[in-house]
Order: structure tokens, then C-alpha cells, then sequence
């Protein structure tokens, strides 16, 4: 039996590390984290449960290839209750409320009465969601494998989702947002996306709840994340928690094995590198062995940008009478760093009773951080005590935005925990604490970066950064592209 060491027990890792030994493999995952799941995860602060990631979860609704694929890593199953979203989210602002609902229709009624003199933007926007509305995950195989015919397959998918994407050409979120008259709409497009990414992506987004397939489970991400590695410990992979690797261990164009911060070595007939990109290309293998296409991405900063969030957490006595999930307001404005912001938000965790305490309201505002703020993060964070006073100056001015908007909240409402950039980087070694992967703007085309490395012939790549903007389908499906190339290598069948 051949033995294929992982490094990183993200979604993507774990992904491949089941596939692997459903197809007869020896797999053993190397996480330097004492628990599993990298970015997918979630913590408790005084005994109250935060989630960190799934707020939408592509291909959540039965009948695509990726679902199949959730419910057989443990993401998903007959026994994981799903929370529908009747909405994508809420933005009230300049005189006026628009809500984007799962009823796409309800959308464009609404839109067109709150604007009638935006119809051609609006009828452009429905147009192209519903294309988009086809977007599936391809998971057979990997992408630099497919030929024509496996194009073929993806139906609809193959035609609708690049005409949205040409409608919107060289268009970014921002362009999109000006192109309304009407200042509710226009702000409401440049609430959820980075301003410089590509108009699609918020069209995709918003296409992804409207087909219902952009549900949450039960339980959030943490919960996600150990029914994943409780599956691939059912396989019989070892999870080896706490142990993070220092390098990939090379002879020639193979690699033995792994060596462990701690010393020890490990051998390995095969290596998947299911961590961020850059750790991989700086820390566990020479940077000479990056692969060309995602070299380019790295190094062309004005067309790939990435981004990390701010974080802050809260807690209120009581239930609020406020919309389900995510509710975005124009407020009186909060300055962090040289920014001013005046749309803000947050997200309402009462969706989901296992995860909010009885009688409370959980809340999270997040601050998307661009180039130098998250520069400025990092450096803070050289003087913990000015970081930590920082991160909690940042809540505070928050928690008065909401006091304001809903004073019911006045006295009743917390912080748990506050967070940045540099949090995403120390627990997932995450280039510039980014979460997602390249940012491409409206002059790039996103680009998929086959998981091979020239020059060795053992040593697969896995992770959110080889596909597009990232996310945890592209994380899944690259995990299960690893192990295809390593079962198509050894001639069986990847189950
Ligand atoms: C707040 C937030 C919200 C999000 N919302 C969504 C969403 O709604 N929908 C969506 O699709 N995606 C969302 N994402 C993105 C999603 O979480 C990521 O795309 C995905 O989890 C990335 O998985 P990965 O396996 O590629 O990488 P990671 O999760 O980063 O996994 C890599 C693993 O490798 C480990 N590691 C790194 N270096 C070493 C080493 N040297 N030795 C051993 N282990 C190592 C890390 O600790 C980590 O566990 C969100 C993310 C965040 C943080």
C-alpha cells in the first residue's frame, strides 16, 4: 500500500485524504493546529460560540456532483440539517431599503419600483444572474485534464457562465455600483465584494443563493470541519493534530518524505501540500518550484490583489427583532486606519439556535482590509499591547454603531472577541492573513493553477489558492484533484 503524507488538515487536505484512502491508500495529515480545519472553523468565548467562515455554501442543493462530493467528506449529509436563507442580505442607506431575496423576481419587482429610471441596468443584472444561476463545480477530474467532451458534460455551465462573465467584462464591483442612478443601489453592490474585484463575482454570489444553493449547516463551520475529520479517521487516516511540518524532504526530482518542526522524519511514497500557497513556495519548498501560473499571480500585485477582514463578535442580552443574517446600514461612519466607512454591517447568527445561546443575539461586523491596512495590522502586532488595545478601540466604535441604529441594544450588548489579518495568518500560516485567494480585477481573468510542480514528480498541490478567488469549493475540488493524480499515477480508480 502507498503512503501520501498531507500537509494541512484544511477542507482541501482532508478532502484529499479521504479520497485517498477510500481509494486504497496509507494517508497520514500533518495540522500544526491543535484542531482541524483550518479556515473553516469557529471558537467559544465565555462559554458563547463565534463561526468563522461558512456564511454561504456553494452547492448546498441536491443534484449537483459537488453536493455528492459534500456529503461524502461529511460537509453535508441525511443528518445535517440545513438553514435556507430567504435572502442574500439587506442594505438600508440613503433614503431607501433594498433587500437582494433568495425570489430573485421579489429582487427585480422591487428594484425597478425603488428605480424605474435604472431598468436597463436592472433587466442586465437579471439577465446574467439567472445565467450564472448554472455555476457548478467541476469535480471529476482536474480542470487541466478536461477535454471537450468533459466540457460537454457541464451543460448548461459551459455556456451560460462564460456569456455572464462576458457581459461583464472589465466591468469591477464598483463600475457596477455606479452604473445605477438610484444611490441605494449603487451603494448596495459594493457591500459584500472587495470594490476592485470583477462585477461577476458579486453577480455569482447573488446567482448562488437565488438557485438555493447557498444554505448553511447546522452547527456552522466548526462542526463542519470535525465531521469532515471524523470521516476521514472512519477511513482509516491518521490525523496527526499539533504537528506542524518545517519542509518537504527532496532527492532529486522526489521527495522522501517530510521533516516535522520537531525534527522527526517522515516518509512518504507521495506529498500533497494542502497548505496556503505562499507557505508552501517559502517554507516547505524551494521558491524555485512554484509553479509559473501562480509565480504571475504573485508578482503582478496591481491585477491580483488579496484581502483579509476585521473582525469583531458580539453578544446582547435578549432576542433582536432584526432580519435574518445580513443587514448592512448607511451609519454615521467609523475611520479605521485613513478610511472612512459609512456602510456597515452585520450578521445575525439567530438563524441557527445550536449556535446562539437561548434568550441571546449573537452578531459579528466584519471590515474588509485592503494593501497597507493590512501592512498595518502586522506591524501593530510587533506590540501586542498596542494590537490588542487596537482591536478593541475598533470593537468599541462598532458596538456604538450598533447602540445607535438599535438602541434597544444600549447596555445589553458585549464583545467577544475581536480579530484581524494577523489572526488568519498565525493559525493558518495565511499569506498576508488572507482568507480567500487572488482578488483578480476587472482587467484579469481568474486563473486555475494546475496542482503539479515541474521538477518533482511526487509532490502534488492542493488549496483554495490554485483555483480562482477561493472559497471552499475550489479548496474541495483541488483536494480531490490531488488525489486523482496521485491514484491515475499509481493506475486505480479514484473513489
Ligand atoms: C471569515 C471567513 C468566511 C468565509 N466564508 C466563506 C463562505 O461563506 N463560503 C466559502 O466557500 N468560503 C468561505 N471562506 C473561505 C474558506 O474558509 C476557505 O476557502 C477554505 O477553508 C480554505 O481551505 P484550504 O484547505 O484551502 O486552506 P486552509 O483552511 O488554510 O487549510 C490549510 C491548513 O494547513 C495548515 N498548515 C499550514 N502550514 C502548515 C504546516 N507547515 N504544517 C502543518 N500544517 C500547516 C493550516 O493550519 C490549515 O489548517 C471563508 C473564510 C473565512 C475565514
Amino acid at each position: 500500500m502507498k503512503k501520501v503524507i498531507i500537509v494541512g488538515a484544511g477542507i482541501s487536505g482532508m478532502t484529499a485524504g479521504i479520497i485517498l484512502q477510500n481509494s486504497g491508500f496509507e494517508t497520514e495529515i500533518y495540522e500544526k493546529n491543535a484542531v482541524p480545519g483550518g479556515e473553516l472553523t469557529g471558537w467559544k468565548r465565555d462559554g458563547v460560540y463565534i463561526d468563522n467562515c461558512i456564511n454561504y455554501l456553494m452547492c448546498s442543493k441536491e443534484g449537483s456532483a459537488m453536493h455528492d462530493l459534500w456529503c461524502e467528506i461529511g460537509m453535508l449529509g441525511k443528518d445535517v440539517r440545513m438553514y435556507s436563507k430567504d435572502r442574500f442580505f439587506t442594505y438600508k442607506g440613503n433614503g431607501g431599503e433594498i433587500t437582494y431575496w433568495r425570489d430573485k423576481e421579489r429582487t427585480k419587482r422591487e428594484m425597478l419600483e425603488l428605480s424605474p429610471e435604472d431598468k436597463d441596468v436592472i433587466e442586465k443584472f437579471f439577465e446574467n444572474v439567472k445565467r450564472a444561476e448554472s455555476m457548478i463545480m467541476p469535480i471529476e477530474k482536474p480542470m487541466d485534464k478536461m477535454g471537450p467532451r468533459d466540457f460537454m458534460k457541464l451543460g448548461d455551465f459551459a455556456k451560460n457562465v462564460p456569456a455572464a462573465q462576458k457581459a461583464y467584462k472589465g466591468v469591477s464591483v464598483k463600475d457596477l455600483g455606479m452604473s445605477f442612478k438610484n444611490p441605494v443601489l449603487r451603494n448596495s453592490v459594493m457591500l459584500t465584494h472587495p470594490e476592485m474585484t470583477q462585477a461577476y463575482s458579486f453577480i455569482m454570489s447573488y446567482a448562488m443563493v437565488t438557485s438555493g444553493s447557498g444554505d448553511i449547516p447546522e452547527g456552522g463551520s466548526l462542526a463542519a470541519a470535525l465531521r469532515i475529520a471524523d470521516k476521514y479517521k472512519k477511513a482509516g487516516g491518521k490525523l496527526r493534530l499539533n504537528a506542524p511540518v518545517k519542509n518537504v524532504k527532496i532527492s532529486g526530482k522526489l521527495a522522501d518524505g517530510v521533516v516535522l518542526e520537531d525534527g522527526t522524519e517522515v516518509k512518504a511514497d507521495y506529498v500533497i501540500c494542502a497548505s496556503d500557497a505562499n507557505h508552501t513556495f517559502t517554507q516547505l519548498l524551494p521558491a524555485e518550484y512554484m509553479p509559473k501560473k501562480l509565480r504571475k499571480c504573485y508578482d503582478d500585485k496591481d491585477h491580483f490583489s488579496v484581502f483579509s477582514k476585521y473582525h469583531a463578535a458580539f453578544i446582547v442580552d435578549g432576542k433582536m427583532d432584526v432580519d435574518p443574517d445580513t443587514t448592512f446600514w448607511e451609519s454615521e461612519g467609523i475611520k479605521v486606519w485613513d478610511r472612512e466607512i459609512k456602510d456597515v454591517g452585520f450578521i445575525c447568527y439567530n438563524y441557527d439556535p445550536t449556535i446562539t445561546p437561548e434568550g441571546k443575539t449573537s452578531l459579528q461586523m466584519k471590515l474588509f482590509q485592503y494593501g497597507k491596512e493590512v501592512d498595518n495590522w502586522f506591524e501593530l502586532a510587533k506590540d501586542p499591547g498596542k494590537y490588542e488595545a487596537k482591536k478593541y478601540e475598533v470593537a468599541q466604535a462598532l458596538m456604538g454603531l450598533i447602540e445607535k441604529r438599535y438602541p434597544e441594544t444600549a447596555g445589553k450588548i458585549r464583545i467577544l472577541d475581536a480579530w484581524t489579518p494577523v489572526t488568519y495568518a498565525r493559525h493558518c500560516n495565511a499569506y498576508r492573513g488572507a482568507y480567500m485567494a487572488f482578488v483578480a480585477d476587472k482587467d484579469t481573468k481568474t486563473v486555475t493553477t494546475p496542482g503539479v510542480i515541474k521538477g518533482l514528480k511526487n509532490v502534488f498541490l492542493a488549496g483554495q489558492w490554485l483555483m480562482g478567488s477561493g472559497g471552499l469549493p475550489p479548496a474541495t475540488a483541488q483536494g480531490r484533484y490531488a488525489a486523482w493524480r496521485i491514484c491515475k499515477k499509481e493506475g486505480v480508480e479514484c473513489r
